[in-house]
C-alpha cells in the first residue's frame, strides 16, 4: 500500500471501531473470498447459562440410591430426582471449578444458583477441546465430551438420545461420569451475537464464502449455522483447537474462480482462495496467524488479539463487513 492509502484506511479505521495493523492489512482485506468464523464468543457471545441437567437412572450413583434426605427421612420420586441431579451437578461444577473454560464458567455458576454445596476439588487436569478430569470430593470425575469418556472406557452411548436431542436445540452438552460410571448430561447454551445473521447475509450477497469453525459437536453447530444463514455444507464442527489452523490452510490451498468486481485484470481470476479468519479464544491464534487475514474480537484472549491483523473494538460482527468496506474505499479513492 501507499502511505496515502495508509493514512486514510487508520483515520477511517479510528472513528468506526475497527482496528487495522499497519497498511498492508488493508490491501489484504480487499482480496479476501472466504471469512471463516469461529462459534463460541466470535458468532455467539460466549457467555453460556446452564440450561439443563439431566441424570440417569443408577442407584451406586448417590449414597442410599438417593432415598434418604439429609435428615433420614425417605424422599419421594421426585425429590429423589432432585437430589440426584444436585449430586450431578454438584460433582460437574466441583470438576469445573478450576477451568476458565464459558462452560466450566457455566456449570459453576448454575450450581452456585441453585444453592448447592460444591465442595472441593483435589487434582484437576484440563484436556483442551475434550473436557476436565478431577478428584473431588463426590469422587473421580469426569466432564466432557463423548470421546473424553470413551477414552476412560466408559460408554458414552446410553446418553446418546439426551445428547442429540440438547444439541439439535443448538445448545453444548457436556457428560458427567463419576467414579467410572455414566452419571448425568449437563447442557449450556449461549446466544446469538445480534448482528451475526446480516453480516452473514452481507458478506454472502458480496459472493464471500462464509464458513464456521467450531471445536463444539456437529449438531450444536448447524443449529448455530442454521440461525445465522451458514450452509451447512459450510460447517466445520469437532474441530481440535490444534487443527484449526490446518482447516485454515486446507481452505486457502483451494484455488477460487471469483468475479468480485475489484478484483484487477478484468474482474476474473483465477487463483487461491484468500481467507480472512475471525476469532476470539486461544485455540483461534494459530487460525489467525495462518489466515490471509486474521481478525480478532476485542474482548478475545489477549493471545488472539496479538495473532490477528485487525481488532474489531466493538465486538460486533457486523463491523467485519465494515473492515471489508473502509478496504474498498480506501483503495478506490487513492487510486
Ligand atoms: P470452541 O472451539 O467452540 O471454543 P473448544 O475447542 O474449547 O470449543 O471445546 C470443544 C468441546 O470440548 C466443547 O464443546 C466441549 O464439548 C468440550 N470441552 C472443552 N472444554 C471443556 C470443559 N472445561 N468442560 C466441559 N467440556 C469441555
Ligand atoms: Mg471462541
Amino acid at each position: 500500500a501507499t502511505p496515502a492509502a495508509t493514512m486514510v484506511g487508520s483515520t477511517l479505521s479510528a472513528t468506526n471501531g475497527v482496528l487495522f495493523k499497519g497498511g498492508d492489512v488493508l490491501e489484504r482485506v480487499r482480496g479476501i473470498d472466504t471469512v471463516v468464523f469461529d462459534k463460541t464468543g466470535t458468532l455467539t457471545h460466549g457467555e453460556m447459562t446452564l440450561t439443563d441437567v439431566v441424570v440417569f437412572d443408577s442407584d451406586e450413583m448417590v449414597p442410599d440410591g438417593g432415598n434418604r434426605a439429609p435428615d433420614g427421612g425417605v424422599l419421594d420420586a421426585s425429590e429423589r430426582e432432585g437430589s440426584r441431579e444436585s449430586m450431578v451437578l454438584a460433582a460437574g461444577a466441583a470438576a469445573e471449578s478450576g477451568s476458565e473454560h464459558p462452560i466450566a464458567r457455566a456449570v459453576v455458576e448454575g450450581a452456585q444458583e441453585r444453592g448447592i454445596d460444591v465442595g472441593d476439588v483435589h487434582e484437576f487436569e484440563n484436556v483442551p477441546g475434550h473436557g476436565i478430569r478431577a478428584e473431588t470430593d463426590h469422587g473421580s470425575v469426569l466432564v466432557g465430551r463423548r470421546e473424553l469418556l470413551a477414552d476412560a472406557g466408559i460408554d458414552p452411548d446410553p446418553a446418546e438420545e439426551t445428547l442429540t436431542r440438547l444439541e439439535r436445540e443448538g445448545k453444548t452438552a457436556i457428560l458427567v461420569a463419576i467414579d467410572g460410571q455414566l452419571a448425568g448430561v449437563l447442557a449450556v447454551a449461549d446466544e446469538v451475537r445480534d448482528s451475526a445473521k446480516e453480516t452473514v447475509a452481507a458478506l454472502r450477497e458480496r459472493d464471500i464464502e462464509v464458513v464456521m469453525l467450531t471445536g463444539d459437536n456437529e449438531r450444536t453447530a448447524r443449529a448455530v449455522a442454521e440461525a445465522v444463514g451458514i450452509d451447512p455444507e459450510n460447517v466445520r464442527a469437532e474441530v481440535f483447537p490444534e487443527d484449526k489452523a490446518d482447516h485454515v490452510e486446507t481452505l486457502q490451498a483451494a484455488t477460487v474462480r471469483t468475479s468480485r468486481s475489484w478484483i484487477p485484470f478484468g474482474g476474473k481470476t483465477e487463483r487461491n482462495t484468500r481467507v480472512m479468519m475471525v476469532g476470539d479464544g486461544v485455540n483461534d491464534a494459530p487460525a489467525l496467524t495462518a489466515a490471509h487475514v486474521g481478525v480478532a474480537i476485542g474482548s478475545g484472549t489477549d493471545v488472539a488479539i496479538e495473532s490477528a491483523d485487525v481488532t474489531l473494538m466493538r465486538d460486533d460482527p457486523a463491523d467485519v463487513l465494515k473492515a471489508v468496506r473502509i478496504s474498498e474505499a480506501t483503495i478506490s479513492k487513492v487510486r
